[in-house]
């Protein structure tokens, strides 16, 4: 295993997380746009609304206001077809992602087998086991995407539907009803977002996987790689070196994670080449050095002060700083290990 190989599995990851930047730009350009579009007609309901008196209007009567309901029914015909694009947007980049994860797997692969090794074949998946990942996504993305109008618009209709004191100052009130009838709207924008960074880094993995289950005969273990600098946090330089058996999907970091797996082949005796030295990278030690380099400040910047104390200390290990969380809307993620969970904390 070399630098090499994990620049090689990095930039395929890095090329599907490219993509999805751009769906989210062009998603968040759809909702900006299509705000633009619903605002007057929600400011103009509220003027209506609060013109009429200087007292106080009960949710009741806000509810059946008819330029409220026609703007809330507007706002969920657009949400409606932000969903749809949300759909269609991410969707489109799918393929792309599993092939460029099954080439990249592939790829990393033959460049840790000898370069004499004669007889080596390495396992490719069919077209249907990969339109089989897409299908599955493409599943998810719809079942998500379809959900989104609904909820989205009922938190929408709760914002603007309640009591209203309207005072001397009916522009202020409808401003702040404004806001976070805005805010709701674009909490749309975050789930599709959602959807985007979860599904397509999730068919890169799946394919991924698959590629390893293709080629379990040659594979040791798949090796959780993570960068290895400032920006990483305690759990997934926790996990920088770990081994996971050949069937296991991930890594499972967390959202924005930047961590790889790395199929370790066998070694060169066992696949069947005697005389071949092996030079495999030992991580646990490479992340301890990069660790043990920085200043106790730098070090207390990564894992907070308590953690970088208690690992420098010897009373935790770096395996105990990274704990599996299951996630109801999402799949489950290694995150940091809360102080108090932590041993000899509780
Ligand atoms: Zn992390």
């Amino acid at each position: 295993m070399t630098d090499e190989i994990a620049r090689l599995v990095r930039a395929s990851r890095d090329r599907t997380v490219a993509a999805t930047d751009q769906q989210v730009v062009a998603l968040t350009t759809a909702w900006v746009e299509a705000w633009d579009a619903l605002a007057p007609e929600f400011d103009a309901a509220l003027a209506a609304l609060l013109a009429d008196t200087d007292g106080t209007i009960p949710a009741s009567r806000v509810a059946k206001d008819r330029r409220i309901t026609q703007a809330l029914a507007r706002a969920r015909a657009t949400l409606d077809d932000l969903a749809a694009r949300t759909q269609v947007t991410v969707t489109a980049d799918l393929a792309a992602a599993v092939l460029d994860a099954v080439d990249a797997h592939l790829a990393s692969l033959q460049a840790q087998l000898p370069p004499e090794a004669p007889g080596v074949v390495l396992g490719t998946l069919d077209p249907d086991a990969l339109d089989a990942i897409v299908a599955r996504t493409t599943g998810r993305i719809e079942a998500a995407s379809m959900a989104l109008p609904a909820e989205v618009a009922a938190l929408m209709r709760a914002e603007l539907v309640r009591g209203i004191t309207v005072g001397d100052n009916p522009n202020v009130v409808a401003r702040q009803i404004m806001t976070r009838t805005e805010g709701a709207f674009n909490g749309g924008l975050v789930r599709a977002t959602r959807i985007a960074r979860t599904e397509m880094l999730d068919a890169h993995r799946a394919a991924d996987q698959r590629a390893a289950q293709a080629n379990r005969s040659l594979i040791s273990a798949r090796v959780w790689v993570a960068t290895l600098d400032s920006r990483t946090c305690g759990s997934c330089l926790a996990q920088h070196g770990s081994e996971w058996p050949v069937d296991t999907f991930g890594p499972e970091d967390h959202v924005q994670g930047r961590c790889v797996f790395i199929d370790r082949t066998r070694t060169w005796a066992e696949l069947g080449f005697t005389g071949i030295e092996d030079d495999d990278q030992d991580l646990t030690a490479e992340r301890d050095e990069w660790w043990d380099n920085l200043t106790p400040g730098s070090q207390d910047a990564v894992l907070g002060k308590t953690r970088a104390d208690l690992l420098r200390d010897g009373q935790i290990t770096w395996a105990d700083l990274s704990t599996r969380v299951e996630n109801p809307d999402w799949r489950a993620s290694h995150v940091l290990t809360p102080i108090r969970d932590l041993p000899g904390q509780g």
